[in-house]
């Protein structure tokens, strides 16, 4: 496969055209002027949106005509439904082709294989595609995730299939038992392509093309197109064209950021305390930097009364899906997670995010604070550092090309001055007297509580979590001593 592109500019659609498009999409071409069959289409006006998003408005006819695509979207514009619609029609459509016809017991292994990069993003692309392919009959769907007993996924691979959503190392592991087979794969799909790179799945992706036919169509969906991303597009796709809806630069207008300058752990552990006593929290991601950290905060969360649970790679997948699960039914006011496991929490009512540790890399933030803000509403995201945090923070800034303006909780404003190191012309923030926190409350008073996190332990000497989490007991309003 070759085709030509050499740098991310050379790649990109036009600007104006793009300008275009998205105009015409916003104007209102609705959803029946997709190009999708009757049996998506009713699935997708079931769901109830206005009109299609961006994303939507032109992968979905451009993936129509059986073209590769490069698409970077951000996470909650839609983008899931802009390959799983196209996926859906390909389904139909090859029912409707006698060339393609299933012969009884010959292998009839999936038409359409979605990789996406951790085991929760797989299962929310699984579920969208259940819910759009609703009225598609007899559609049949599976998904293959790493953490999880092998035999229902043999089971399932081994009936006919149109649909596999995989995460790649366990896709590996199934190919090479001889149960998962990829010969009838018309569509490939990869969803968030450069984090499958960050991740180390390179050659797993690699092997897994590889075992698919050349006379594929390929979609990769990805933040970034430059370095590895874009070899890899080179070696997977022919004569793609290239969709750009938004970057990491994007506004994300719709999600309100915050900065609150701590002056200590402890400190920090107030701040978050207050945040989280605010009635306009209808649910809330907490993100660590570590499992440990999200393992222990939360144990403390559930010990001063919040319906709590950790989120993290560390634990086993049912138990990774009971807490997604009380999440969605909120029976979960507040989630700890990390970067990896929060990966795809699709959650319309989650109104904040809070970065109690800070993201490794500054793309990562632009991740979590996607967890909010989605599908049309809006959303708060608050980021708590420490001075020693400051070169993260600007990093984060330069990433997204924002500043991220800084707020005080009346009563818990920082003694310490705000960090000196600021891009030369901006003015400092940070400042006692900054925007304060709409959310009011109570004063702090260093004696009020013990605090929790208490001093003299160290960080991660012992894990909390096990018995403590949503999964295991839903958390109730507990009462206790901070820090036990
Ligand atoms: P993403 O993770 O980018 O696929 O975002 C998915 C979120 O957007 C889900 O909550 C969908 O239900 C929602 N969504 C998908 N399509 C639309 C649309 N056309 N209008 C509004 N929300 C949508």
């Amino acid at each position: 496969m070759s085709f030509e592109f050499h740098d991310e500019a050379a790649l990109a659609v036009s600007t104006a055209a793009n300008t275009a498009s998205i105009a015409a999409a916003a104007e209102g071409p609705g959803f029946d002027s997709l190009g999708v069959a009757p049996e998506i289409l009713k699935a997708i006006l079931h769901a109830g949106y206005p009109t299609p998003t961006d994303v939507q408005a032109l992968a979905v006819p451009a993936a129509l005509t059986g073209a590769d695509l490069l698409v970077s979207a951000k996470t909650g514009s839609g983008k899931t439904a802009a390959f799983v619609w196209p996926a859906l029609q390909r389904i139909l459509d090859a029912r409707l082709d006698p060339a393609k016809k299933r012969i009884k017991g010959q292998p009839q292994g999936p038409r359409v294989l979605v990789l996406a990069p951790t085991r929760e993003l797989a299962m929310q692309v699984s579920r969208a595609c259940m819910q759009y392919g609703h009225g598609v009959q007899g559609l049949r769907i599976a998904h293959v995730v790493g953490g999880v007993p092998y035999q229902a996924q043999l089971k399932a691979l081994r009936g006919p299939l149109d649909m596999l959503i995989a995460t790649p190392g366990r896709l590996l592991d199934l190919m090479g038992s001889g149960a998962a087979i990829l010969s009838q794969v018309e569509m490939l799909v990869l969803d968030e392509a450069d984090r499958m790179l960050d991740m180390g799945f390179i050659d797993d992706i690699t092997t897994i093309a590889q075992a698919i036919p050349a006379q594929r169509q390929t979609l990769m969906f990805s933040a970034t197109f430059a370095g590895n991303v874009g070899t890899l597009a080179r070696e997977l796709t022919r004569d793609p064209q290239r969709i750009n809806v938004a970057s990491h630069t994007d506004t994300h207008a719709q999600i309100e950021q915050r900065l609150h300058w701590a002056d200590s752990l402890h400190h920090k552990h107030a701040l978050l305390e207050q945040l989280l006593a605010d009635r306009n929290v209808d649910q809330a991601v907490v993100f660590t930097s570590t499992q440990r950290d999200a393992d222990e905060l939360a144990w403390k969360l559930g010990e001063i009364g919040h319906s709590v649970a950790a989120l993290h790679g560390g634990m086993p997948q049912g138990r990774r899906n009971r807490v997604l699960q009380g999440l969605r039914q909120r029976q979960l006011r507040v989630l700890v997670a990390t970067d990896v496991a929060a990966r795809g929490i699709d959650v319309p009512s989650i109104t904040h995010v809070i970065n109690y540790g800070l993201p490794m890399k500054a793309e990562d933030y632009v991740h979590r604070i996607g967890r909010t803000g989605r599908a049309g509403r809006t959303g708060l995201a608050i980021t708590l550092a420490e001075r020693r945090d400051v070169g993260m923070i600007r990093r984060i800034e330069r990433f997204t090309t924002q500043r991220i303006s800084a707020a005080v909780v009346p009563g818990l404003e920082p003694k310490l001055a705000p960090p000196s190191d600021k891009p030369s012309g901006e003015r400092s923030f940070g400042r006692p007297g900054g925007k304060p926190f709409a959310g009011g409350g109570k004063p702090f008073a260093p004696g009020r509580k013990p605090g929790f996190g208490g001093p003299g332990k160290a960080r991660g000497e012992r894990e909390f979590g096990a018995g403590r989490d949503f999964a295991g007991k839903p958390a109730g309003p507990r009462r206790g001593g901070f820090g036990r």
